[in-house]
């Protein structure tokens, strides 16, 4: 459920006409409710009730401040995969205690940042990391709280480019090799082993690869616990999928990957971690856009847009669907025509949707792609030397720019031209 709902014809977020926007900071722009962020991260924090937890919200799935102190002040911790994200969730007004550091390619720099500013954990993913970390951590005169990130070898049965579960993706130990890994652990002078870390994937629909891999955690629990480590924390991570089209299967709920957790992992009295990014912010977020031209082409018309792959690029680089609907509902009755849905930059990957059904449109008319809270704004680039889009936040009646669009002296200044020319 979200908070993006036609008013008199008129599509809004919350109380906000989506054109009053427009007016206000120009597109194209990503809008994000304030109702939908607390919404999910609640549906998430109630689906772990009963039990110790902390929902770990995925910075990397949208990492604007705002969204992160809105999160933040019900009292979310952060998932952070780099020294910029862990920078921005304190920034944003998040105890280092709350936050825990996931990723492959940890830096020294990065942990020795993350241990003088507080945190949480580390979930580490190598033997050479955990070396690395515990000799920065010797270093400082500190302890470093980890987990283990284990690799279950299970098919999370999504986008390749997303699964991170399966003996081949570079993510994680290979759980045979859990013992051996967690022993050198223990044995090492800067770490504190306090759990077990698993992410298996993202935009997962189905709930057994999670059954599957949580099943192989509760087991590497006991058997850790036999070898006398004090594993009292399950790091779950995140993946559960949104629907991205209205028509689809709805992925499971909240309530019942809860539930799942209870089960498969209640009885062994840990604290439980999840991260979820997606399903917190996914369904949150929109991108809105005008249209520039409608152009005819041979046996199809084309949607050229101002927004394009640069500003969302999971059409290109995932295939990656999303809904697309016109600011203006049609009135009844209007028959749709297919488009394609295009945007200005110069390659031909720059195709959001192929033959989409909509009411007729015109230069000018503005449209909102679904969905698009999750992996959007963060994933966009300048190319076509094009100015990253705005950001707004909307509260109720209220809106607010989080990011304004830099003007091009601000992107032209970052270039420096050597000496010699
Ligand atoms: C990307 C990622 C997440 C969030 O995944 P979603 O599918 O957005 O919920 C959580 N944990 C780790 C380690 C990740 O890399």
């Amino acid at each position: 459920m979200d908070h993006f709902l036609y008013r008199d014809g008129v599509l809004h977020a919350e109380d906000v006409p989506l054109p009053e926007i427009a007016a206000a900071v120009g597109t194209p722009f990503y809008c994000y409710s304030t109702a939908t962020l607390v919404r999910h991260y609640r549906l998430f924090d109630e689906a772990l009730s009963g039990m110790d937890h902390l929902v770990c919200y995925a910075v990397k799935a949208a990492s604007n401040q705002a969204i992160l102190r809105t999160l933040g002040a019900l009292g979310a911790g952060m998932d952070v995969v780099s020294g910029g994200e862990y920078a921005r969730a304190i920034a944003a007004g998040v105890p280092g205690e709350r936050i825990v550091f996931s990723g492959v390619g940890k830096t020294a720099e990065e942990m020795r940042v993350a241990l003088q500013g507080g945190i949480r954990q580390f979930n580490v993913e190598s033997e050479p990391e955990l070396r690395a970390l515990s000799e920065v951590a010797a270093g400082l005169g500190k302890v470093a709280p980890i987990t283990i990130r284990v690799n279950p070898d299970v098919d999370a049965m999504t986008h390749a480019k997303i699964a991170t579960g399966k003996s081949e993706n570079k993510f994680g130990i290979p759980i045979a090799r859990a013992r051996a890994v967690y022993a050198e652990a223990a044995s090492l002078p800067g770490l504190e082993v306090v759990g077990i870390d698993v992410h298996i994937g993202s935009q997962l629909t189905d709930l057994a690869p999670f059954r599957a891999a949580f099943g192989k955690v509760a087991e590497l629990t006991e058997v850790l616990r036999a070898d006398g480590h004090d594993i009292r924390r399950l790091d779950l991570g995140g993946g559960l999928g949104i629907p991205y089209t209205r028509s689809n299967g709805a992925p499971p709920l909240p309530t019942e990957y809860g539930a799942l957790i209870r089960e498969v992992l209640g009885h062994l009295g840990c604290e439980i971690e999840i991260e979820p990014g997606r399903l917190i912010v996914g369904n949150a977020g929109i991108l809105v856009s005008s249209v520039i031209y409608v152009k005819q082409g041979e046996g199809r018309d084309f949607l050229i847009l101002d927004a394009a792959m640069n500003d969302l690029v999971r059409p290109a680089m995932y295939d990656a669907h999303h809904d697309i609907v016109p600011v203006v509902e049609p009135a009844p009755g209007t028959e749709a025509r297919p488009y394609d849905v295009v945007g200005p930059v110069c390659e031909t990957g720059d195709t959001f949707a192929r033959a989409r059904h909509l009411p007729p449109l015109a230069a000018g008319d503005l449209v909102a792609f679904r969905s698009a809270g999750a992996y959007g704004a963060v994933m966009a680039s300048e190319y076509n030397t094009r100015p990253l889009i705005p950001e707004v936040l909307v509260n109720g009646r209220d809106f607010a720019v989080i990011r304004p669009r830099p003007g091009f002296d601000e992107m032209l200044n970052r270039d420096t031209i050597p000496e010699w020319l």
